[in-house]
């Protein structure tokens, strides 16, 4: 057990707390949203929170942690919802947050310490430029840039853009390492990949350069439909119209909008109404418009229309995962899945599943850009009765050819691709030769051995001395 006294005294000058309930409160993330995640990480506690304010800082502390063996768990705001921020080893949870700084807004990019909040990096650009970021997560309100980066995928800009995996849409980043004596490492280009989404295993970044795109006063729209299929054919053809400037487009299945989108309720006409999410661009309204109506959708609801959006949320914060948030805090039997659909038959292997589950797995669906074609990517709800139920549902969208990225995982591979990211784990051997950064989410680190294909789910032995 390393010594946290002689670590705390060692930091001294940098921000450190111990104080076992507000530690406690720094271990978590929105891992409840899995019920079975919830049971596995309830316990998870670390053992200080070190909150570093620049570089220089971030380097000491992981020269002291080092010295001691003790863990480190670095942390943005804590809304991952995979246990990607917490400290299963327990030790220091690093808190990134209090790195905010904007250090430079050029042309086409952006550069700034890990800890900005995604919506005031966005403020700011919009503000000293016009430009934005080319897509968010739908938690922008409160979410690092940092934490996006390494435990994120995409969000709202996706439909055009694509995802953070897609080269160009990080420049460079700069990673500190956990080593006897910390380096500073510069990543671009595909090196990239050792650290995006790498929940922060192989290395701490202290420095983002990302691109920008032109900002717009994006306009709200939600589009109703009697049948939820319809609904997703619509999304489709629209997020096939090369003309119309979309920033996002989520169909969500009746009686999902009615029931948990408080705010937007009024506009709806009753529980049997699909709800198609958009968001576009002030001067694409008007065809907007006509495109809809040939399709036989119905405008409920635009934010350019309604007298004052005071007390309604933006459109993107009924979206992603917050469509799951809406149901769950309404009805905390509700969790979730994240499926693929790959295209060109996207949209049949929706239909099939649909018709399969009916309002057991109520369809929520993001169109995104995913290897320059269309397709869309699953967070439908489900209403929880059980593991095993929640398992053949799995299986049977797997055998029904789409891939599950199971949140209900804490780890690299089985939230991913279900295989070894050799990239990461050879950075990691260079970077953090102890195994000391975020103990316990990379199985190929802990266990090259395993099988995943056995059917087994992997647990990591360091979480039993958590009780
Ligand atoms: P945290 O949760 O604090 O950290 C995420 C991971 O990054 C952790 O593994 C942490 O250890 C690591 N990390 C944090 N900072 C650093 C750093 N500086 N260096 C190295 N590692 C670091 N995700 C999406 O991709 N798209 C969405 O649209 C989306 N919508 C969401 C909606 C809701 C309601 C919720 C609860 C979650 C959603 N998420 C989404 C997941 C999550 O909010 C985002 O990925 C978010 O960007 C994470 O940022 P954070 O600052 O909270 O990171």
């Amino acid at each position: 057990m390393p010594d946290y006294a002689a670590i705390k005294k060692e930091l001294e000058g940098i921000a450190v707390e111990d104080n076992p309930a507000l530690v406690r409160q720094k271990s978590r993330d929105f891992f409840w949203y899995s019920p079975i995640l919830k049971a596995q990480l309830e316990n998870v506690t670390g053992d200080l929170v070190v909150s570093p304010t620049s570089e220089e800082e971030v380097i000491h502390t992981l020269r002291v942690a080092y010295a001691h063996g003790a863990p480190v768990t670095p942390r943005g705001a804590g809304t991952g919802n995979y246990g990607q921020a917490m400290p299963l080893s327990g030790g220091i949870i690093l808190n990134l947050a209090g790195m905010d700084k904007i250090k430079s807004i050029q042309p086409g990019k952006v550069v700034c310490e890990p800890g900005v909040i995604i919506a005031q990096l966005d403020k700011q650009t919009k503000a000293h430029s016009g430009q934005e970021l080319r897509f968010h997560p739908s938690t922008a309100q409160t979410a690092t840039i940092g934490g996006f980066i390494a435990g994120g995928s995409g969000g709202v800009g996706s439909i055009t853009w694509g995802g953070l995996r897609d080269l160009g849409n990080i420049l460079r980043l700069r990673v500190v390492t956990m080593e006897a004596e910390p380096q500073v490492l510069d990543l671009t280009g595909w090196d990239l990949q050792k650290v995006s989404h790498a929940y922060g295993t192989n290395g701490i970044i202290t420095e983002v350069e990302m691109p920008l795109a032109p900002a717009y006063d994006w306009v709200d729209v939600l589009v109703g439909y009697d049948d939820f299929m319809d609904a997703v054919r619509f999304s489709d053809a629209l997020s096939h119209m090369n003309g119309l400037l979309l920033k996002e487009v989520a169909p969500v299945a009746a009686p999902i909008p009615y029931d948990y989108f408080t705010r937007h309720k009024p506009y709806l006409r009753d529980r049997g109404q699909s709800v198609v999410v958009i968001m576009i661009a002030p001067h694409a309204m008007d065809p907007f418009a006509a495109f809809v109506a040939q399709q036989k959708g119905e405008i409920l609801f635009r934010s350019d229309m309604v007298e004052s959006m005071k007390g309604i949320p933006h459109a993107y914060e009924l979206a992603w995962n917050h469509t799951t948030l809406r149901a769950l805090k309404v009805d905390p039997t509700f969790t979730y899945l994240q499926v693929q659909y790959p295209s060109p038959d996207h949209v049949a292997k929706v239909g099939k599943l649909v018709e399969i589950f009916g309002d057991e797995v109520p369809g929520h669906l993001e169109f995104i850009r995913f290897d320059a074609a269309i397709q869309c990517a699953g967070l439908p709800l489900v209403r929880y009765t059980s593991e095993a139920r929640l398992e053949e549902i799995i299986r049977i969208h797997e055998d029904n050819g789409c891939p599950i990225f199971n949140p209900h995982r804490y780890t690299l591979e089985e939230g991913g691709m279900k295989q070894t990211d050799r990239t990461q784990l050879a950075f990691k051997q260079q970077t953090d030769p102890k195994g000391l950064l975020n103990p316990g989410k990379m199985i190929a680190w802990d266990n090259p051995d395993f099988d995943f294909n056995a059917g087994k789910n992997y647990l990591f032995p360091g979480l039993a001395a958590m009780g």
